[in-house]
């Protein structure tokens, strides 16, 4: 029995569900139920709000964030080989955990939830990022969770809270910052799951902003930006002279150099970029 809830240790779990870990569901498992607490704890209180997990495997991160006092957890989980371990769980903490067998990017999880709502995911490598973007680029602001509790790839969360200047700085860390508060709130080691995968690892915690830090048309916004650093080494003048012929002069009218290159400018310089070229 487990300390933290008496229900067995994950290993356990893992042994008698036959859960092997599957390479492309990104099955990376935590198996330290002090480590999940511990994540769910970056979270922050929970006690009034429902938490939507995505990819939950065999619930070690649910039973972290369950006696941790989540009101409630919505667990996503395209395996269904792991269902009859979260039903153990749920039946441990009734009322608290709904299941939901599928995949996270197809399913609308809002009809099962209510507000105020956060988000708390050891996320499947293969679709983290793109669930991020998800998150980060709704039409409109603020969006439906208030904070976001991620695992990624250590490279990935550096991407995530890059500054200007360095490599790291780029399309991610801009439509981050632009948006939310965002923080690396833990780093963790291969050793740390099941098997263990080959990168190191980190926790980011993002809290959305009430209102963008810098007024701009997202759609402009992420253009702009996706085209500056589709070619990085290039200076704007010439990165981004497909979107308009006179691109020197809204790069002027933002206060940015046309010799400048797209990992030297802060997010308020392409901020103001989308703003002159919002007119285009
Ligand atoms: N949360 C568990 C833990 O921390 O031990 C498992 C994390 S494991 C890195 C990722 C989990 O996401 C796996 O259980 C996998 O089956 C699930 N998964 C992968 N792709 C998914 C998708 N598109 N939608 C929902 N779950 C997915």
């Amino acid at each position: 029995m487990s300390a933290i809830d008496g229900l067995p240790p994950l290993r356990e779990v893992i042994a008698t569900h036959e859960l092997r870990a599957k390479k492309n569901l990104g099955q990376n498992f935590l198996l330290d139920l002090n480590l999940t607490s511990r994540i769910a704890r970056v979270a922050g209180d929970l006690s009034q709000t429902d938490v939507i997990e995505v990819g939950p495997g065999p619930g070690g991160l649910t039973r972290g964030l369950l006696a941790e006092g989540a009101r409630k957890v919505l667990a996503i989980e395209k395996d269904s080989r792991c269902l009859p371990a979260l039903a153990q769980i749920g039946a441990a903490y009734p009322g608290r955990l709904e299941v939901i067998e599928g995949d996270a990017l197809k399913i609308d999880p809002l009809a099962h939830l209510t507000p105020p709502i956060a988000i708390c995911a050891n996320l499947p490598y293969n679709v983290g990022t793109e669930l991020l973007l998800r998150w980060l680029t709704p039409e409109v602001w603020p969006p439906f969770w208030q904070s976001l509790t991620l695992m990624f790839q250590k490279e990935v969360a550096e991407r995530i809270v890059a500054q200007p200047g360095s490599k790291a700085y780029g399309r991610l860390a801009i439509l981050t910052q632009w948006r939310a508060e965002a923080r690396i709130a833990l780093h963790l080691p291969p050793e740390a799951f099941t098997p263990p995968p080959k990168v190191s690892s980190a926790v980011i915690h993002l809290t959305a902003l009430p209102e963008p830090r810098f007024p701009a048309d997202l759609k402009v916004l992420e253009r702009v930006v996706a085209t500056a650093f589709n070619q990085r080494r290039k200076m704007l003048r010439s990165s981004l002279k497909g979107l308009t012929p006179a691109i020197e002069d809204h790069l002027t009218a933002a206060g940015i150099r046309p010799t400048d290159r797209a990992e030297q400018i802060p997010l308020e310089g392409f901020c103001a970029l989308a703003r002159s070229l919002a007119t285009v």
